[in-house]
């Protein structure tokens, strides 16, 4: 059980924490990373990321996320292995009380926290994370060329990945749990005109069949109860998020998803000295390339409300 005092700590450790911690240390700031139990956070389901500048060859999410560790590492940044349980922000500094029984008090907060693809919770469904299974279309649907995919879920999510989908697979089959998307009309009567996708109606995925990946999909009407196999060679999530914001939302202004509100163009919070980063305020984007930005704005945003509150 330890106090640590710090001029800035960054709560999270995915793409967004990484690169605030770089920017940061290098900015002199000294700032602490508390990275949570999933380390490297949602990037390290990915089995393999093409689109991320600067890397020729396709790199596993895993193995990104070590490099940006190593980086902030190498820059000074300290890492703790623990998660927040408790925040204060009425004052500063602010006040973290971690799992491990840690204190940690700071001038100023990143909150990194990201956000969490809900799962369908079914049997064999962990088993072929990343072996077939996504949460994200534009990471991996490049890997389907041609091949028979399903995308779950009936949202705007659901329905702009299928239509991204068919630029690569040869099939789309949505699965739908009910009789009527909530998805946008424009993207509903697109969904309806594309030849790739079929709409499976008021049905849910019972079982992921394969071997090492997974090879199709046993399904089941929930109307009829009938249920059949669908050959598949990967299976997309599109069933929401979860902002990882329940630590903060006595404190933090969110919009009505939960996500954290920040100002135009800014990571800047409702709280002076209080930023955030990432997906945990972006339900329009979430990708990592876009995250690791948000990530160097709210540390240059830090150093500026700290370089202000010396003067
Ligand atoms: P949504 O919450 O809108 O949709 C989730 C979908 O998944 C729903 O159709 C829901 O079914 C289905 N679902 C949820 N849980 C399960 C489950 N356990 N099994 C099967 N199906 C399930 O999430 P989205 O990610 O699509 O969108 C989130 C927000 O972001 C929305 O406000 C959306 O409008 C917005 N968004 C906007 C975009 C834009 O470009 N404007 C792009 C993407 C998202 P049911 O309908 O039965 O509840």
């Amino acid at each position: 059980m330890s106090e640590y005092v710090a001029k800035l700590i960054i709560i999270g450790s995915g793409p967004a924490g990484y690169s605030a911690g770089i920017y940061a240390a290098r900015a002199g700031l000294e700032p602490i990373i508390i990275s949570g139990f999933e380390i490297g956070g949602q990037l390290t389901m990915t089995a393999s990321v093409e689109n991320f500048p600067g890397f020729i060859e396709p790199v596993s999410g895993t193995d990104l996320m070590e490099k940006m560790r190593t980086q902030a590492l190498n820059f000074g940044v300290q890492i703790i292995n623990d998660r927040v349980t408790e925040v204060d922000l009425s004052a500063r500094p602010f006040v973290l009380s971690t799992e491990n029984g840690n204190c940690c008090k700071t001038q100023s907060l990143i909150v990194a926290t990201g956000a969490s693809a809900k799962w369908l919770n079914i049997k064999t469904e962990k088993q072929y994370i990343g072996k077939g299974i996504s949460t994200c279309a534009t990471c991996d649907g490049f890997f389907y060329k041609n091949q028979p995919v399903a995308i779950v879920g009936g949202g705007n999510s659901a329905a702009i990945e299928a239509l991204y989908l068919t630029r690569f697979a040869g099939k789309v089959y949505l699965i739908h749990r009910r009789d009527a998307l909530r998805a946008d009309s424009i993207l509903q009567q697109r969904l309806l005109q594309n030849p790739k996708i079929e709409i499976v109606w008021n049905s849910v995925i019972e079982e992921f069949i394969g071997g090492q990946n997974i090879t199709g999909i046993k399904i089941k009407n929930v109307l009829t109860d009938e249920r059949k196999t669908l050959d598949i060679s990967g299976v997309f999530l599109a069933i929401g998020h979860t902002p990882n914001t329940e630590l903060f939302k006595k404190y933090l202004t969110l919009d009505d998803d939960g996500y954290i509100l920040t100002k135009p163009k800014s990571t800047a919070t409702n709280i002076e000295g209080v930023f955030a980063a990432g997906d945990v305020q972006d339900n329009a984007f979430r990708q990592a390339v876009i995250a690791v930005g948000s990530g160097a704005m709210a540390a240059i945003e830090a150093g500026r409300f700290l370089a202000a509150q010396d003067n």
